[in-house]
């Protein structure tokens, strides 16, 4: 008989932006876990971040495995503009400076792309996600999704820069895709989806 939720392992999510949340909820729904998020801790503070995806992902997940005795998943991602040398990349939460919305960052993109060509906007999304354990064993993937960025911005699901940025693999942008499609091809799906096998093994075990 499978678990009942609240019988089931229970894994803390070290994030706490909403939209990567809910992907990251989504995209892992079939493993037999329980998510708990840090609003369910409001003690437990993310550490300072740098320019390393890698480094950060371990940090928030091996914090927050530390301080609430669970199994913890963390993920650090951004986006590389080629025509920017792989600017904003790990700097993307924070690029044009503090306080601005998703869409004025996004516009913020658009404008230091205004000079830049429909061939020469290429671009990518890069996440690693770490899962850590309490007793401090560490693991962690990385996944892409390759792109351009757009004139203009379009559609409206998502969240950061999904309506600047189209997949290689879709037409429109990743604010027009339905989330289950965007969970299907995004640098995040593909970086879970290379832990998932590890977080049911750590929970479970
Ligand atoms: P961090 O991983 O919390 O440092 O933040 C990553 C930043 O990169 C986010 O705040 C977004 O601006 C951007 N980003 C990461 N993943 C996505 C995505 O799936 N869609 C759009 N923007 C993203």
């Amino acid at each position: 008989m499978k678990p009942g939720a609240a019988e089931r392992p229970e894994v803390v999510v070290a994030t706490s932006n909403p939209g990567k949340l809910r992907e990251i909820r989504a995209i892992l729904a079939d493993l037999p876990v329980s998510f708990r998020t840090l609003a369910d801790f409001p003690g437990v503070a993310l550490p300072e971040e740098s320019d390393d995806y890698e480094a950060n992902a371990i940090a928030k997940a091996r914090t927050v495995a530390r301080t609430t005795g669970r199994l913890a998943l963390g993920d650090d991602s951004g986006i590389e503009v080629d025509a920017l040398d792989g600017a904003p990349g790990p700097h993307s939460a924070r690029y044009g400076g503090p306080g601005l919305s998703d869409g004025e960052r996004a516009r913020k993109l658009l404008d230091a792309l205004r000079a830049a060509p429909a061939g020469q906007r290429g671009a990518r999304f890069v996440c690693v996600a770490a899962l850590a354990s309490p007793a401090d064993e560490v693991v962690t993937a990385r996944g892409e999704c390759a792109g351009s960025i757009l004139l203009e911005p379009r559609g409206e699901g998502g969240f950061g820069y999904d309506p600047v940025f189209q997949p290689h693999e879709r037409d429109g942008s990743m604010a027009q895709l339905s989330p289950a499609d965007k969970n299907r091809i995004s640098h995040r799906a593909r970086a879970l989806r290379g832990l998932a096998a590890d977080i049911e093994r750590l929970a479970t075990r």
